[in-house]
């Protein structure tokens, strides 16, 4: 069957763990390939980053989630081997996965470190039909780059998602629209993207388990109890595309930054302080390389490892760390439920301008020049004096750093990370 649009959907199998496997395998010249052992990328086991972030195949038969206390997965099997993250290494694998796609697209949005959508449409009268190009194009990252992926094709980015999702790894899906009743509709509803645990409780609670039934469902009983979000996941149930809920979500063409947070933050007033702290480092970042930005995001991941960002486009492009923070704030409020225990929260910024020029507003003119200058003064006081020497009054005496997320650390690198944390869940819109 001929399909208008070709989506991809790349994403690496176990990225983290894959890549370091891969990086000692071919380039150190060790013999153990870490991917045929049980082994584990984890943070510090002191601290409270001391939890799994990517595992093996043996790993995963021995029980260990991902998310889980590296103390635990120790338990489970006491000849693991574990190994510590190295961000770098991260980012530069993934640029070069994102190169090789490169070379066969220009339309390539990179949705995590480890993810990406490529469009091939056209691509299905060349190479042999659409699914020997795609394997091929997972057997040449394999070839050049010692690691694999999953590849779902599909007809837009929902569907070549939840494809690239089926049986791991090394293998390639499709999900074309006539599929969707055989090969999606008999999954969990929790398969689906952008389901998450409160979602799940709420759909059990209305008779539906499968992603067929929600599809089938009526919509205004699901809007009457999950609101807006009910229509989006029907809509997704049924195949609709993301778009615009996902919008270029996290580009490396950005500058983002997430932290764990000290103690499970509970309090609204908490969480801002994070996200002012956030948004210092950022901002500065911003400022140093001399640019602007027009669109921020905010990422949340909560206590049970479920993770959701929303974002916002801003009215201008801007340096100025209030303004980011305002957006910050106005995200986050939209995102924020009471019975939110949050563990990690991220602020990202994207749509970088080089030559940008404030559209201003009658009755802001003044006082962002103001904080220009302003920010301007603190970041050459910081440069000479450390980063110690100015800090915000509210930042006095409280546990919450006032420069959060790694301004002078190795993780300066412009790409959020810890995103194989959780299933992922985008709750993303233009202009709100
Ligand atoms: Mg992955």
């Amino acid at each position: 069957m001929k399909h208008e649009r070709i989506i991809f959907h790349i994403d690496v199998n176990s990225a983290f763990l894959a890549w370091t496997a891969a990086y000692k395998k071919n380039i150190l010249g060790e013999e153990l390939d870490l991917r045929d052992v049980a082994s584990i990328v984890g943070g510090s086991q002191e601290s409270r980053h001391g939890i799994v972030l990517a595992k093996s195949a043996k790993a995963k038969a021995a029980g260990i989630h991902t998310g889980e206390a590296i103390v635990a997965a120790r338990q489970k099997c006491p000849n693991l081997i574990v190994v510590p993250p190295d961000y770098h290494l991260y980012v530069s694998a993934s640029r070069a996965l994102m190169e090789i796609l490169h070379r066969y697209t220009d339309e390539v949005t990179q949705y995590s470190i480890d993810e990406a959508w490529a469009e091939f449409t056209g691509f299905d009268r060349l190479y042999g039909g659409i699914v020997t190009f795609a394997n091929d194009l997972k057997n040449e990252i394999k070839r050049e780059l010692g690691f694999t992926v999953n590849i779902g094709v599909s007809t837009n980015r929902l569907l070549s998602k939840m494809a690239g999702d089926f049986k791991k790894p090394d293998l390639v899906h499709t999900l074309f629209p006539e599929e969707i009743p055989k090969k999606m509709w008999p999954l969990p509803v929790d398969n689906l993207f952008f389901v998450g645990t409160a979602t799940v409780k709420k759909l059990h609670m209305l008779g539906i388990y499968t992603i067929g039934e929600l599809a089938n469902a009526d919509l205004n009983i699901l809007k009457s109890h999950l609101k807006n979000h009910g229509e989006v996941i029907w809509n997704y149930a049924n195949g609709n595309d993301l778009i615009p809920y996902v919008y270029q979500h996290i580009s490396n063409k950005g500058y983002g930054n997430s932290i764990t947070t000290p103690a499970d933050v509970v309090e609204i007033s908490q969480a801002k302080q994070v996200l002012l702290s956030l948004t210092e480092t950022v901002a500065t970042r911003i400022r140093m390389d001399q640019v602007k930005i027009s669109c921020v995001s905010v990422s949340i991941t909560t206590s049970s490892f479920e993770r959701s960002s929303m974002q916002m486009q801003l009215k201008t492009v801007t340096d100025v760390t209030e303004e980011i923070y305002l957006a910050a704030c106005e995200i986050f409020d939209r995102m924020y439920e009471p019975t939110l225990i949050i563990r990690q929260l991220g602020v990202h910024t994207s749509h970088v301008a080089v030559d940008g020029v404030r559209q201003y507003n009658l009755f802001d003119k003044d006082r962002f020049d103001k904080l220009e200058q302003y920010h301007k003064a603190i970041d050459s006081i910081r440069r000479k004096y450390g980063e110690d020497s100015v800090q915000r009054a509210c930042f006095l005496g409280g546990k919450i750093s006032h420069l959060s997320g790694g301004l002078d650390k190795e993780r300066r690198t412009g790409v959020t990370l810890g995103l194989d944390l959780a299933k992922e869940q985008e709750v993303s819109g233009r202009g709100m």
